[in-house]
């Protein structure tokens, strides 16, 4: 494969070049893993030095994900940005299907010329769920897309790998009676940038007034962060199905990403994830190390020795590590 071209074309804009390169990216193949690490190392010496906003959205089944980001990705596109969508699915590592990669959501975005939708890839563990997701992200950053939208369904660890390859984190919400403001997590909580409360419209709209001020004043409780400007995290209604509300959330968004460039936060987030998920990735590495057939025979005959107390734990453990570093 001709890597220097391939990244050249996606720097072009090349969609099918992107496509593929995201294809390169999700396979398990060691050849193909070779190739794509050599397409990030051809990408990041690019001249162009592209910069996407990042935005992380996580919410739970039904809140209106996939409505909101057809909603908001359009309002995007009118405004003539190009916008690429990306999602992080965990229950992919487990089930080997995708539910967020079902293909008809988000139809008339998927139809908008200056919109790229990528389903999330299946069967593998989370781990390389979460490389792949932050490669994808960085392939549409280089292909120029203006805003990345990822987005993860609201179950655990997920969220937390969405907020580490996001500049900005939204926590999507329905609303509701009072008494499930508990039902969100304080740590999903603490990440969210702004908590957009969906659906104030009709009859929803008086209980979504409800649930924002409940969550704003929630908000208020958090301890402040030292990259947040006066007011930041707050909550705010939106309607994706009549489209209200993106205007202002999105005008919230630009001021946080503003003001976070300017004191520089903005570039501080980014090199502590970059050393994140090099922390991660050592560790997964090894992790893999154990994973091999000839690793798991190992494992299999030194746990025998411990269980039938030949071995100490401890020893048996020594004796593991030491095989692995041959
Ligand atoms: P997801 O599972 O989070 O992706 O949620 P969907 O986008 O599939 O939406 C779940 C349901 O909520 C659908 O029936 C939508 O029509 C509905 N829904 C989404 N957004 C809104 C909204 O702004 N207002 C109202 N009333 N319903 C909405």
């Amino acid at each position: 494969m001709d890597i220097l071209s391939m990244a050249e074309k996606i720097a072009a804009g090349d969609r099918r070049s992107l496509s593929r390169a995201i294809t390169l990216i999700e396979s398990g193949r060691a050849d193909h893993r070779q190739d794509a690490l050599a397409l990030m190392e051809a990408l990041a010496q690019r001249p162009e030095r592209r910069q996407a906003i990042r935005i992380g959205l996580s919410g739970t089944p039904g809140v209106g994900k996939s409505t909101f980001i057809e909603a908001f990705g359009m309002f995007l596109t009118g405004l003539g940005k190009r916008v690429a969508v990306l999602a992080v699915d965990p229950s992919s590592a487990r089930s080997g299907g995708s539910i967020l990669g079902d293909k008809t959501r988000m139809e008339r975005l998927s139809r908008d010329p200056a919109a790229f939708i990528r389903p999330s890839p299946s069967q593998s563990q989370l781990g390389g769920v979460a490389r792949r997701s932050r490669e994808a992200v960085t392939l549409c950053e280089a292909a120029g897309f203006d805003v990345v939208l990822i987005e993860t369904v609201g179950v655990g660890q997920s969220e937390t790998m969405v907020a580490e390859m996001a500049d900005l984190f939204l926590l999507l919400l329905a609303p509701a009676g009072g008494d499930e403001l508990q039902g969100v997590k304080r740590g999903i909580m603490e990440m969210a940038d702004i908590i957009l409360v969906n659906k104030a419209d009709g009859e929803l709209k008086s209980a979504a007034t409800r649930t924002c001020a409940d969550y704003a004043g929630a908000l208020r409780l958090l301890r402040k962060r030292p990259q947040d400007p006066e007011g930041f995290p707050k909550a705010m209604t939106v309607s994706a199905v009549e489209e209200t509300g993106l205007e202002t959330a999105w005008s919230e968004m630009m001021t946080l990403i503003g003001w976070r460039q300017e004191t520089g936060h903005f570039e501080g987030r980014r090199a502590e994830q970059a050393r994140y998920w090099f922390r991660e990735d050592v560790r997964n590495g090894l992790l893999a190390q154990l994973e091999t057939p000839e690793a798991r025979a190992e494992m299999v005959r030194l746990a025998e020795e411990v269980g039938a107390g030949v071995i100490p734990a401890s020893a048996g453990a020594e004796a593991m590590l030491g095989w692995l570093r041959g």
